[in-house]
């Protein structure tokens, strides 16, 4: 029996059940990755789907998923193209006879899926598709997909009665080598897909690495060597230095971390070390990041409409002036502005950040938020695109959780998050001689305040591109006109 394993956002050996049950029944086991040009394509907005950042993260992803699977005697076999393409050529070469991959929920990988599967069909070739990068599989939620509640604390409430999660399949000791013939093929360099390599920015939180080694490495890092985790409900909100938070989500995403794993440690560090509403909080976040899956699955392409999943025709601008600015950090609100530019030049940004982000595109600025999505698809490491689409149709308001208009207040957010005003002056050398209660609304220096701290509004640093108040009441009665027109 000659099983080929199609990786995709699955990038490991640990916890891995599409390989597990191949290494139960074939004598030759065939892994493969497809770099899949339309992956580097552009966006409907024409963003690069891949940015920098994450192609090199996946790129040493596949280096380590290699390098670790020639330590096991088997090999990654590398080909560019499509995998509707390459998937059967290599079938019928090599005599294949099932293909085994983890499904995807989302419309483009759908669409990939099937155009695998009915080719593999006309072949005659089975294909056993498995469902992972969840803490809970679908078929022991206590409710069917379709019955998904609406909002999250109920779904949290109703899976946690429960806690069918199950542990982490085994990571394989030793693989079957590559049949006779199989070219493994060379892993690409950032060149040859046509990006250029990103340059490391020394204010970054953490220089990330792709690949199953350093997300594990990671892992041990936050849980066991720094006991960061029994911290992390105090600490989850800070947008400065390593290890505020986890920063699991870049591995997570490509499935260099299987979330399963996570849980599993964080479970034996409760017994281990200590069990707090620290360690509970992360797998609470951990199901968020579930939700959104078991959301997309549910509501299929519908969170990628304007309208959202819950079909709200708001009159969303797509005024590219002001999205620039934002876009560029140079929106004269300080905290906004800090965390684009800490993503633009290394894309990474807290989740704290993201939310007041998101919140200020959309609440203040009355932007499509499908905008500020893909630019967050183009640069983030960590880009998922359930967690993605489904954060950006909550923080709009047009998910299935939406509470009506809800919005960031900036500068409290400001000052809440980042009282001394560190956070912002890290990201904004120019505000750096601003005493912290200033910081956070430069547009009240005086005159005589911009000479004696060395700043010029409107020079040295943007005037804000909207008022406050204003615009969020403007937006609220876009949002409420598209509400009232609700069935
Ligand atoms: C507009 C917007 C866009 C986002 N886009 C993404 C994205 O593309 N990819 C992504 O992984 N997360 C996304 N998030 C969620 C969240 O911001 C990140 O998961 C988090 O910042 C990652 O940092 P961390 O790993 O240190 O998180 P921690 O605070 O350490 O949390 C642990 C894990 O829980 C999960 N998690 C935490 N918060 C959320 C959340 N709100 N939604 C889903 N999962 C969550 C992540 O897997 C994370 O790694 C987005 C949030 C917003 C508001």
């Amino acid at each position: 029996m000659r099983i080929l394993l199609w990786y995709r956002n699955d990038l490991r050996l640990h916890d891995h059940e599409p390989l597990h049950r191949a290494l139960e029944t074939a004598t030759h086991v065939l892994p493969l990755y497809c770099i899949d040009p339309r992956q580097f394509g552009q966006t409907q907005f024409g963003f690069a789907k891949t940015g920098p950042f994450r192609a090199q993260f996946l790129q040493e992803s596949w280096a380590d998923l290699r390098a670790k699977l020639r330590s096991h005697s088997s090999d990654l076999i590398l080909r560019q193209g499509q995998p509707e393409d390459i998937i059967p050529a290599l079938v019928k070469q090599h005599q294949i006879d099932r293909v085994y991959f983890y499904e995807e929920v989302t419309a483009e990988e759908i669409a990939v899926d099937q155009a695998v599967e009915a080719k593999l069909a006309q072949l005659g070739v089975k294909t056993e598709v498995f469902w992972g990068a969840t803490l809970y599989h679908p078929d022991d939620l206590p409710f069917a997909l379709g019955k998904l509640p609406d909002v999250f604390t109920r779904f949290r409430k109703q899976v946690e009665k429960v806690w069918a999660v199950y542990p982490p399949f085994p990571t394989p000791t030793q693989l079957p080598p590559l049949p006779e013939g199989v070219e493994s093929g060379e892993l690409p360099s950032l060149g040859g897909l046509g990006i250029e390599p990103p340059k490391a920015d020394p204010r970054g939180v953490l220089g990330f690495k792709g690949g199953e080694t350093a997300g594990l490495a990671r892992l041990q890092h936050y849980l066991w060597d720094s006991d960061c985790l029994s911290r992390y409900k105090e600490t989850r909100n800070g947008m400065l230095g390593a290890d505020y938070s986890s920063k699991f989500s870049a591995w997570l995403a490509l499935g260099c971390l299987s979330p399963r794993q996570v849980y599993a440690a964080v479970q034996q560090y409760e017994q281990e070390r200590v069990k707090n509403d620290s360690t509970y909080w992360l797998v609470f976040e951990l199901l968020w990041r579930d939700y959104f899956r078991f959301v997309c699955a549910r509501y299929c392409d519908r969170i990628f409409y304007p309208s959202g999943i819950r079909g709200l025709k708001v009159d969303w601008q797509q005024d590219w002036d002001r999205f620039e600015a934002w876009r560029q950090g140079r929106t004269g609100f300080p905290l906004v502005d800090a965390n684009m530019r800490e993503l633009a030049a290394t894309g990474v940004m807290s989740n704290r950040g993201r939310q007041n982000v998101a919140s200020f595109l959309t609440k203040n600025l009355g932007i499509d938020w499908r905008m500020g999505a893909e630019w967050f698809e183009s640069l983030l490491v960590d880009y998922d695109v359930c967690s993605n689409y489904g954060n950006w149709n909550y923080t709009a308001g047009v998910g299935n959780d939406a509470r009506n208009f809800r919005y960031f207040n900036i500068p409290k957010q400001s000052k809440d998050y980042d009282p001394n005003g560190d956070y912002v002056k890290h990201w904004l050398p120019e505000l750096g001689n601003l005493p912290a209660k200033k910081v956070h609304q430069p547009w009240t220096l005086q005159s005589v305040e911009q000479k004696r701290f060395g700043l010029t509004l409107g020079v040295d640093y943007p005037n804000p591109v909207v008022d406050l108040d204003k615009s969020v009441k403007a937006n609220e009665r876009r949002y409420n006109a598209a509400l009232a027109q609700l069935p």
